[in-house]
């Protein structure tokens, strides 16, 4: 209800003042009054960021916005072509609204000392809040020195370096602070991955599901079943890749961005809803039950057959001893497989993880595995455990939230 009449008054501010949805909405016959609850919604045609990488950036700004005071922000995607975000003021303070109900489920309270490791590192933080920016860029030893000094109760970050950074403490046969919850954001978290780190860490790490265009969407509480997703200022839709296919892209539409408005847009991210009933920590949002991985990192074999991300990590994920791992498909009949496993327990593995490809991959293809002590994560952009080089054209990328 709440959800309708927001999404009403989006709808008519869309259709007055923004170039783009004045045509779309034309160009389909549909008119504003077409549009009045949440169940009309999917009358309107979806929107990827190629679309919007098309059109004059002009023609996405509602008219009456104040264009100078709008925030800019850039989104990076992976498929090298920046995107821009014009948000206003109203719009900036429900984003850091939610970033904050977001960490509060995640243990989080005002005063509490947090450490934010993003790509605006350079920032000075909010001393006065007790809040500590550092850079992504920093080296993990000094990251490590930053954070016994510091010594804060919640560490958010980006998916790559904290990694790095856990692992750096085990390396150098530190503990990891007892008090210090870690939030993971910008980059699937595995659950190899977060086995591997939490059994570091000694305690759940939480991940937060957001983008650039939209700020923080969906967050794991504390009792981590499933991701929160933020009903109150984001409509979330599961829509079928194709009239065949099981797999589902989550299609999103902000109620609060008024500035440079998207409606129905195109995450380019596979995802489950759950079931309806309550998580354990009382909260009502409706939840994913995971993020799944990009749509462009879908399989794809000469046949034609797609195998979903999480096809593989699912599958991957009961292998014991298996501390990170990445599939790439570089050509549409092979997969390879680098795996990251203690010397020690690669004959253990090796077994275990040829089953699973020749079930998975070898009806449609073949494999080769690799073993690593250590995978290579610094490639530009976000590390993806399954990745496929096929596609390029990226819908969007999941980005910094803060
Ligand atoms: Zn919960």
């Amino acid at each position: 209800m709440v959800q309708s009449a927001a999404l009403t008054s989006l709808v008519e501010h869309a259709c007055r003042e923004v170039p783009y949805y004045q045509q779309l909405f034309r160009e389909h016959g549909l008119k504003p009054e077409h549009i009045r609850t949440v169940e009309d919604l999917p009358r309107i045609p979806s929107t990827s960021k190629a679309d919007l990488l098309k059109c004059d950036p002009d023609a996405l700004l509602s008219r009456s916005a104040d264009r100078a005071r709008l925030h800019y922000d850039c989104s990076s995607g992976s498929s090298g072509k920046p995107f821009g975000v014009h948000f206003d003021r109203c719009y900036i303070q429900n984003r850091n609204l939610r970033f904050l109900r977001g960490l509060w489920a995640a243990g989080y309270r005002p005063g509490k000392r947090l450490m934010l490791m993003t790509d605006r590192g350079d920032s000075k933080g909010r001393p006065w809040m007790n809040w500590k920016q550092v850079s992504v860029e920093m080296e993990a030893q000094e990251m490590l020195g930053t954070l016994r000094k510091f010594r804060p109760q919640v560490l958010y970050g980006f998916g790559t370096p904290l990694r790095n950074l856990i692992e750096f403490c085990k390396s150098s046969g530190e503990v990891w602070p007892a008090d210090c919850r870690v939030v993971w954001t910008a980059e699937t978290l595995d659950p190899c991955t977060r086995r591997h780190l939490e059994s570091i860490t000694g305690s759940p790490i939480c991940d937060f599901y957001g983008m650039t265009e939209m700020g923080l969407v969906a967050w794991q509480c504390s009792a981590q079943q499933g991701y929160h997703l933020a009903n109150e200022s984001i409509v979330s839709e599961l829509v079928p890749l194709s009239q065949q296919s099981a797999d589902r892209q989550l299609i999103l539409t902000n109620l609060t961005l008024y500035a440079m408005p998207l409606i129905r847009y195109e995450t380019g991210d596979l995802a489950e809803l759950m079931e309806a009933d309550t998580c354990s920590c009382d909260s009502r949002l409706p939840r994913l039950r995971q993020v799944q991985g990009r749509v462009i990192d879908t399989l794809k074999f000469p046949d034609g057959h797609r195998i979903s991300p999480y096809a593989l990590i699912n599958r991957l994920e009961l292998v014991a001893g298996l501390n990170a791992f990445q599939v790439i498909q570089r050509r549409e009949d092979h997969v390879d497989l680098t795996v990251q496993v203690p010397y020690d327990r690669r004959s253990a593995v090796d077994a275990q993880i040829r089953n699973i490809l020749a079930e998975v991959i070898q009806p449609y293809a073949s494999f080769d595995i690799h073993y690593t002590q250590r995978l290579d994560m610094n490639r530009p952009g976000k590390f993806r455990c399954v990745r496929s080089d096929l596609l390029t054209d990226s819908p969007c990328e999941p980005d910094s939230l803060s």
